[in-house]
């Protein structure tokens, strides 16, 4: 998919390339080549090369570079070897689970591709103008790579129409059915890769789940559970874990997925975990873990205010819910929320809640998906354990 013309970027984002970014923004690229999306070279004012990058003529992102060498062939071969790259970093991650991320985009080398593994399945999303020209390359080093029975494209994306893209949900490689059992770390349940939230499930948060469930104990509180994952691995050493979300299909499947698990101990609540949380505090109620794992609720940087002050309400109950010793395992997953600002809103709530509470752990999104120390862009969840000393 290169093309014989180059992109020429400014010294601003020359820098930025060398600075360990992959992005140059359009008001970064000095000379347009009128050219259509895919992978282009791109040289600096100087003439000097920088290697090659996706091309997407419609977006704010113009370019994401892909490789620094000037004599990188960006075909089929290519992508086999960053797919097979990306791979190698799973293998740790594939002995305890079969649902994982393979591709994390930019972090992994790949800008603008996610690919999510479920057992024999894989779920794709080519997020860009330019990685979309080279989908036939991608899919089929995929193939190659991961031999899977089947691979669908979750489209149904917001960033895709930024880039001028279509937003269908398809199979591009054999068949895909609409729910896969898959293992994590002991735990099983079923992924809904066609209409389930992000490619199927939160995969982000599975280390997350591994370390609340070895944490339970008692009395547990699972708020924003989607379809129970960690109100699972919280039932296998809780006494008895109270599960809530506002989504009755989520909690369909969740009743499905105790079922799998036989897990006898969790009652599933359709309620809106604010509401809840009131009650629970006025009846005096107390737990040894709380789980509060919201949705993003600042969408746009605008709104982080009033998103800080939705996360200080329900920290703030999560904290006075706590037995003394009890634990707290919280997260955001807004991007327009610092993990400063995460951890500076729990301050706040600590004082809130009239208790003591210790930080025991800062936490962020799972292994396989890395967060590349120059990309911020690639880190999005944030999260801390704390404990209530008395
Ligand atoms: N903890 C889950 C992911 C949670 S996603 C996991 O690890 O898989 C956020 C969930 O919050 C969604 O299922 C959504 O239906 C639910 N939700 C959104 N707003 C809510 C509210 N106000 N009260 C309760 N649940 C809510």
């Amino acid at each position: 998919m290169t093309t014989g013309m180059a992109a020429v970027v400014s010294a601003r984002g020359a820098h930025r390339i060398a600075r360990g970014h992959p992005w140059v923004f359009r008001s970064d690229v000095t000379t347009r080549p009128d050219a259509p999306a895919g992978v282009l070279a791109v040289r600096d004012g100087h003439g000097r090369p920088l290697g090659w990058a996706l091309w997407s003529p419609r977006s704010e992102i113009a370019l994401r570079l892909l490789d620094r060498d000037p004599r990188a062939d960006i075909g089929r071969a290519w992508w086999r070897t960053r797919i097979g790259a990306a791979l190698a970093r799973r293998v740790a991650v594939a002995r305890d689970t079969t649902a994982y991320r393979v591709v994390h985009g930019e972090a992994d080398g790949c800008p603008s591709l996610i690919c999510d593994r479920y057992d024999r399945w894989l779920v794709v999303q080519l997020l860009s103008a330019g990685l979309e020209a080279c989908r036939a390359d991608i899919i089929s080093a995929l193939a190659d790579a991961t031999e899977p029975l089947g691979i669908l494209a979750r489209h149904d994306v917001a960033t895709r129409r930024k880039e001028g893209l279509g937003d269908v949900v398809e199979v591009l490689a054999g068949t895909v059915p609409t729910e896969i059992e898959v293992l994590e770390h002991g735990v099983r349940y079923l992924a809904a890769p066609w209409d389930g939230q992000k490619t199927g499930a939160f995969l982000d948060q599975r280390e997350n789940r591994v370390l609340a469930g070895q944490l339970a104990r008692g009395r547990a509180l699972d708020c924003f559970s989607y379809h129970g994952s960690f109100a699972l691995h919280l039932a296998r050493r809780a006494e008895h874990v109270t599960a809530l979300d506002s989504s009755p299909a989520a909690l369909v499947r969740a009743e499905a997925n105790a079922a799998l698990n036989g897990a006898t101990n969790i009652t599933w609540i359709e309620e809106d975990a604010f509401t809840y949380l009131k009650a629970a505090e006025r009846r005096r109620e107390r737990f040894s873990i709380v789980v509060l794992d919201p949705p993003a609720f600042a969408k746009t940087r605008a709104s982080a205010g009033s998103a800080l002050r939705g996360y200080n309400e329900i920290n703030l109950r999560g904290m006075r819910l706590l037995e003394p010793g009890g634990v707290l395992l919280t997260a955001s997953c807004s991007h327009h929320v610092s993990k400063a600002a995460f951890l500076d809103m729990l301050a706040g709530a600590a004082a809130d809640s009239g208790r003591r509470v210790a930080l025991r752990r800062v936490l962020g999104q799972a292994t396989d998906h890395p967060e590349l120390l120059t990309v911020p862009e690639t880190g999005y969840l944030k999260g801390a354990l704390v404990e209530a000393l008395d």
